[in-house]
């Protein structure tokens, strides 16, 4: 009964959520704004007209688009650091009027916004807030382990040892352990522009607390070392997509019946393969990648976003004699559910690009990884999974038909596949715990929620 009038009084209170238009990005904060709402509070969602998330599935926010944050010739441009640098600048002045607009409203009524709580790569949410003297929060929607080499980045830099003269060196890097050169974040091309935008994202400034999707039974000991060097609270909530209410968090159409061809198959005989919303292959790598498969002789469950094979639309470039070869043992989709897919009893693997939303999605239910890792924070990941943390197989061999045939058959069948899905399942146990009662990230949502109400 006092927990019902305690969020009747909550909803008063507005926060207004900054998101970053990449599905990697949107995901968590749509989490997050769930699991805040479930908690009383009103929520105002501030995107971008691109990339946008879909409104919808989320009846009870509000939804405030930001206009003219970016040019269009430089979305197409792929230049990741321009992009950002751009969106940054560009958004400030819309977002400070779309705040200043909201409180001049909020004067007629008892609302007020509590606080503005954005993604990291919107930096410029934290000046937008500052400027109309609103509390703000910063959410990182990456590993703790990336953040700290992130953070090491500019040293490294200086030191030679970034960017990697070899990139396949498994040399370690000086005081950044678990990491190998060939583990460090990959940018394409100068990463002066890119480090520019690490280092402002970096930099919380006037923020008054660091949230994390991440969780304690992955990364405390990381979290206590970066917390002896924040001075604001810092509190690892994840993985967001257990804690918050199921939502549609998907840019793209999910393609669910591809749970009905899961139904039909064998308890963990099915092996997942997606590359994520942003990475690419070329055509020989796909080519290799679907015979691979079809080679094993393993049932799979391949999510090839339109666009993600270069040089096609989406599935042109299958090699001939591969739909007849396959028949009903693989299904390719162009964007699966894939947090229900990863929970569903039949998927016993996971081939990922290594992003941190679906190494967390993964090790949630207890799904050992090939680790496939693209560009960013991906090498990072891959080296947690698989040496750290001990769920993933690296994958870091040219993309051959015959390497991907075995090591398919090494995860899904193998003795190294039986154990990593053990401690993969541990994991999971873990990570339940975590967000019951009295759990680590039950706890850190808590002492947010009431750290929120006394702003
Ligand atoms: N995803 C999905 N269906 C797909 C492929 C990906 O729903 O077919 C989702 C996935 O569940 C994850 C997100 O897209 O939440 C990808 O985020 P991640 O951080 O793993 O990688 P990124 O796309 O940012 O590289």
């Amino acid at each position: 009964m006092r927990e019902m009038e305690e969020r009747g009084q909550r909803s008063n209170r507005r926060l207004v959520l900054v998101a970053c238009p990449y599905q990697g990005h949107i995901t968590p904060m749509l989490n997050l704004a769930s699991l805040l709402h479930s908690k009383g509070f009103s929520i105002v969602i501030a995107h971008t007209q691109f990339n946008h998330p879909h409104p919808s599935g989320f009846p009870n926010f509000t939804f405030a688009p930001i206009p003219n944050c970016l040019p269009k010739d430089f979305l197409s441009s792929g230049d990741a650091a321009a992009i950002f640098a751009s969106l940054n600048t560009n958004c400030e002045g819309p977002l400070r009027q779309l705040l200043s607009d909201m409180m001049a409203q909020d004067e007629a009524t008892e609302s007020k916004i509590s606080c503005v709580i954005y993604d990291t790569l919107m930096y410029c949410a934290d000046a937008a807030a500052h400027y109309m003297k609103l509390p703000s929060m910063a959410l990182r929607t990456s590993s703790i382990g990336t953040q700290l080499i992130f953070s090491e980045l500019p040293w490294l830099r200086r030191e030679g040892y970034f960017p990697p003269k070899d990139h396949s060196s498994k040399d370690p890097v000086p005081g950044a352990y678990p990491l190998r050169c060939k583990d460090l974040p990959l940018f394409n091309g100068d990463p002066e522009p890119m480090m520019r935008v690490i280092a402002m994202m970096l930099d919380i400034k006037t923020s008054s607390a660091i949230l994390w999707n991440t969780v304690d039974c992955l990364e405390k000991q990381l979290s206590d070392q970066v917390q002896k060097k924040c001075h604001v609270p810092f509190f690892s909530l994840g993985p967001l997509h257990k804690v918050a209410p199921a939502s549609p968090t998907s840019i793209l159409e999910e393609e669910t019946d591809c749970l009905l061809w899961l139904d039909k198959q064998a308890n963990n005989s099915v092996i997942y393969v997606s590359l994520g919303s942003l990475a690419s292959m070329d055509e020989r790598e796909f080519a290799e990648t679907a015979w691979g498969l079809a080679n094993s002789g393993q049932p799979f469950l391949w999510a090839v976003r339109p666009g993600s094979v270069r040089g096609s639309e989406w599935i042109e470039l299958l090699p001939e004699g591969f739909k007849e070869a396959i028949g009903d043992t693989g299904r390719v989709v162009r964007w699966a559910p894939q947090k229900d897919v990863l929970a569903h009893r039949a998927v016993g693997g996971f081939w990922t690009h290594c992003g941190w939303n679906s190494t967390l999605e993964s090790i949630s239910e207890g799904v050992p990884m090939i680790c496939r890792p693209c560009f960013m924070d991906q090498n990072v990941n891959a080296r947690y999974l698989c040496h750290v943390w001990r769920v993933g197989l690296e994958f870091d061999v040219d993309l051959d038909q015959k390497e991907i045939e075995q090591a398919v058959r090494r995860l899904m069948a193998g003795e190294e596949g039986k154990e990593m899905r053990l401690r993969a399942a541990a994991f999971k146990d873990q990570i339940e715990l975590s967000i019951k009662k009295s759990g680590s990230s039950h706890t850190a949502i808590e002492e947010l929620v009431n750290l929120i109400i006394s702003l």
